[in-house]
């Protein structure tokens, strides 16, 4: 995302618009962009300091770090933030990378389907979320301690 700078009036500006999901190029499997990154930012100039702020938001189709499902989720960032010192008011300033980092960083948590995911039986690979396999019965704790979790 480009920003000229000749283009911003004393009282700042509102741009609202939308880059292509190539721009956040990560090789992680666990997250894959292919919605535009939708951005919201105030933009102003306080003597020779650029000032962005605002909102990012798209949605990522993220494979579950516990049952490998996959599944698609809305990703905001409320509070992107930019201050760049700038030389030149006829400049051109770049907030890709700004942009790119921000989000990067967002989806670098292990992404889960739901909190109480199950997974997959490591023995078998049936995936656990719908319905236990053989071997998960022997494994896990007796069924008694299945009862007293009912009781609470
Ligand atoms: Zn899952
Ligand atoms: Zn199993």
């Amino acid at each position: 995302m480009l920003i000229d700078l000749r283009s911003i009036p004393p009282h700042g500006l509102t741009a609202r618009g939308e880059e292509a999901p190539s721009i956040i190029d990560i090789q992680d499997p666990g997250a894959e962009f292919y919605r535009p990154i939708q951005y919201d930012l105030d933009i102003s100039l306080a003597g020779n300091i650029l000032l962005v702020r605002g909102r990012l938001t798209t949605v990522v189709r993220f494979t579950c770090s516990r049952c490998l499902k996959k599944f698609e989720a809305p990703l905001e960032i409320k509070d992107f933030q930019v201050q760049r010192e700038v030389t030149d008011r006829g400049e051109t300033i770049d907030l890709t990378d700004d942009i790119r980092t921000d989000i990067i960083l967002a989806v670098s948590v292990k992404p889960l389907c739901q909190p109480e995911c199950r997974g997959i039986c490591p023995s078998c690979g049936q995936d656990l979320n719908q319905g236990s396999c053989d071997c998960s019965v022997e494994r896990s704790v007796s069924p008694f301690a299945e009862l007293d979790k009912i009781k609470f």
